[in-house]
């Protein structure tokens, strides 16, 4: 049943790279219109001060820290030592099988991920969720994944925030690997301490218990890509994970925008 539906999910290259003209053919006729700006700054986008299709400027794109390989293959960062690992990987235990992310969680980044999590980011979620595709679209397409599955928000939080970034990002990642999104696979039925500014230890003990398998849809033997905002230690991506592969998933790869390593 699932190679059939990988099937169905995935067309052919002649099919994506038809629908890739689409895309660009629809953008450019809405550019037209509506001239667009900057999502992270605002400042009106001219053809030579936008990069393609993503909306932000150049300015603003040269001041994010974006990863460039090699990367470490436990969190996706681009800040390897003299291992496989970065420093901060190092001692780390993480159970999921490989990370991707778009970069570090510092600067223009930070404030942007700060952005997204109010009701007002939802366009800047979309547009840093086309960023994650354009700089790492190759090594998302290398999941093949079954299902993408956004880390799970409590009921409580989404209604005070108004939004729902992992989510989104989910969503347009949804879209562009052609893969279904299944958020009801995963869910958060205790609403727990936001993780930032807890240690280590005082993380996964919040976390505890805290997320629990929904919707079952038949994963065994799926392969798995969990989406988020932000990575720090893992802990919930850890937690999440633990989760998938009891109901038989085998592999899970980990997307976020950015990752912090903890302190
Ligand atoms: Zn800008
Ligand atoms: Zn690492």
């Amino acid at each position: 049943m699932v190679a059939t539906l990988r099937e169905f999910t995935n067309p052919t290259d002649e099919t994506a790279a038809m629908q890739e003209r689409i895309h660009t053919f629809c953008d450019a006729a809405l550019n037209l219109v509506f001239p667009p700006s900057c999502f992270a700054c605002g400042r009106e986008l001219t053809p030579n001060s936008s990069c393609g299709r993503i909306l932000f400027c150049a300015d603003c794109l040269d001041q994010l820290q974006i990863y460039e390989p090699p990367f470490c293959s436990r969190c996706g960062c681009g800040q390897l030592g003299s291992s496989e690992f970065c420093p901060h990987c190092l001692n780390d235990k993480l159970d999921f099988d490989r990370a991707i992310a778009l970069g570090d969680y510092g600067g223009h980044f930070r404030e942007m991920v700060l952005r997204m999590k109010k009701s007002s980011g939802e366009s800047l979620a979309l547009a840093v969720g086309e960023l994650m595709w354009v700089y790492c679209r190759d090594r998302l397409r290398e999941v093949e994944a079954d299902f993408i599955v956004p880390v799970p928000m409590h009921w409580l939080r989404r209604t005070r925030r108004g939004t729902n970034s992992a989510a989104i990002l989910a969503e347009v990642l949804g879209r562009r690997l052609r893969v279904p999104v299944r958020p009801g696979i995963l869910r958060r039925h205790r609403n727990t301490l936001p993780q930032s500014g807890l240690s280590r230890r005082q993380r996964v003990r919040n976390l505890s218990g805290a997320l629990a398998l929904g919707v079952s849809y038949g994963l065994q033997g799926t392969r798995v890509l969990l989406v988020d905002d932000i990575m720090t230690t893992g802990s919930t991506c850890n937690a999440a994970t633990g989760l998938l592969k009891t109901a038989g998933v085998v592999h899970v790869t980990v997307a976020t925008a950015v990752r912090s390593p903890a302190v």
